[in-house]
């Protein structure tokens, strides 16, 4: 289900060469083209004033923002990160990003400390900048919630909420009604435009809600380990338990003892997979894996991708991430 509109056309015109005739109408077209040249300042100015920048903080909400502002196009979504960045714990902004923030008058974020960043980057915003939180009203786990005691975990997680609420349909329907009713503030004559996106986001998160009730259905019992708590809402969605993370601190390296300590969890506890973002060591998960004898996969959590993916990313993503986790932990119970 790719929602991506095609460009219009643009219309070709090649201009003939003029006849000997045409000359007498000369005066006409040098008229017509002072007219054209003078104008098109004043049509440039209108296209600037119709768009407002926003400014979003991680790819999760740059790829909700988007999929509200599409076919609209009131504002200009720009994203701060490098699409590539993954989850923003430890990014570091450019020179370039920081320009995006100083001249943006909004700014839409996950919230919940995920982009550690702007609290540092928001000194170059405009002291006006309107703020979109996203995890408005949202529910959240704990850092900690679900899991095992191992060496090397850090104590004060325990209070902490654990900010990857993005991977969750059910997150990701209240994060976008929060940006839909920021957008609808700025742009009141959208208002129907983005009520009607928000329908059609929501119903593909129903589309999604069903296939982990299907999932849910006919699976119980199943604990895993993460490279760190980037899948928690999902998890908890699905009904599978994750028992430890790899990192202690998101993309903060393992200490060797910590390393043996999850691999003697995984015998205790029964693991059936180790489950990785996109940008974890692989190779030392499958070392994990091979000393354990558990298979190791990894799992998207839409924080990174292409620069201009489609409109739908969000929900191709999530899909397959429920499709890959169903093979990998096969149906065990029978269904409801
Ligand atoms: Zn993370």
């Amino acid at each position: 289900m790719s929602e991506i509109r095609p460009l219009p056309a643009r219309a070709s015109v090649s201009s003939p060469p003029l006849p000997r005739t045409a000359l007498s109408t000369l005066p006409l077209i040098l008229l017509l083209l002072f007219f054209s040249l003078t104008a098109a300042p004043l049509l440039r100015a209108q296209t600037v004033a119709q768009g407002e920048r926003i400014a979003a903080a991680s790819y999760p909400v740059w790829l909700f923002t988007r999929y509200l502002n599409q076919g609209r196009d009131f504002f200009s979504v720009e994203l701060m990160t490098s699409p590539e960045t993954g989850c923003p714990h430890e990014f570091n902004p450019r020179q370039e990003d920081l320009e995006k923030l100083s001249r943006t008058k909004n700014l839409v974020e996950n919230g919940l400390g995920l982009e550690v960043y702007l609290d540092r980057a928001l000194r170059v915003a405009p002291s006006d900048i309107f703020i979109i939180d996203a995890s408005k009203g949202v529910p959240t786990l704990l850092l900690d919630s679900g899991r095992v005691k191992v060496t090397g975990d850090v104590s004060k997680k325990t209070v902490d909420p654990n900010p990857h609420i993005f991977l969750s349909p059910k997150n990701a329907a209240l994060m976008t009604a929060n940006i839909a009713a920021a957008l609808t503030e700025k742009d009141p004559a959208g208002a129907e435009h983005y009520r009607d996106r928000l329908e059609r986001f929501q119903a593909s998160m129903e589309t999604l809600e069903e296939e982990i009730a299907n999932f849910k259905n006919t699976r119980r019992g199943y604990k895993v380990v993460t490279s760190h708590g980037f899948m928690d809402y999902l998890a908890a969605e699905l009904g599978i338990l994750i028992v430890a993370d790899i990192e202690a601190v998101p993309e903060v390296a393992p200490s060797p003892a910590r390393l043996q300590s999850i691999v003697q969890l995984v015998k205790s506890e029964g693991v059936s997979a180790i489950l990785l973002e996109p940008d974890s060591d692989v190779e030392q998960a499958k070392s994990l894996g091979a000393e354990t004898g558990v298979p190791v996969a990894v799992v998207d959590p839409a924080t990174s991708g292409s620069a201009d993916p489609p409109v739908d990313y969000y929900q191709q993503v999530v899909s397959s991430d429920i499709a890959l986790l169903s093979r990998l932990l096969p149906a065990n119970v029978k269904a409801n």
